[in-house]
């Protein structure tokens, strides 16, 4: 098996990275500087977190198995107990919120873990002359 470069001693596993903020080289909890804000880098080892671009791919998941779940679940309970809006409101605009505030942070820890354990980069001119 080809060595990939980074090593893997100490290094956490892609779900415990996303849900605790790892850092996915070191695995200090130095991932966010704010609640889904990135670090510029982490303080424990100093791997750069700005090279790592993982864009609008987590709030376009999010957006599609957020809204997916919360509209099932909501046609579900008004078909069976016909509740009065009130409950809906009260049930799926905190689910909405809290659920999207916390999904943003993992998928997005997700998404850069998986970018640096797979050596993701932008393709530049140089890689399709070596091809
Ligand atoms: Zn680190």
């Amino acid at each position: 098996m080809a060595d990939t470069g980074n090593g893997s001693k100490g290094q956490p596993g892609l779900a415990e990275a996303a849900l605790f903020g790892l850092c996915p080289k070191c695995g200090a909890k130095t991932l966010f500087a704010g609640y889904a804000k990135f670090a510029p880098r982490c303080r424990a080892c100093g791997l750069d977190f700005a090279q790592f671009n993982v864009g609008d791919g987590p709030a376009a998941f999010l957006t599609m198995v957020i809204g997916g779940l919360v509209v099932g679940l909501a046609l579900w309970l008004e078909f069976t107990l016909h509740p009065p809006f009130w409950v809906h409101a009260l049930l799926w605009i905190p689910m909405v919120f809290g659920s999207t505030l916390w999904g943003l942070r993992v998928t997005k820890a997700a998404l850069l873990t998986a970018e640096f354990q797979r050596k993701a980069r932008e393709a530049t001119g140089q890689d399709l002359r070596e091809e």
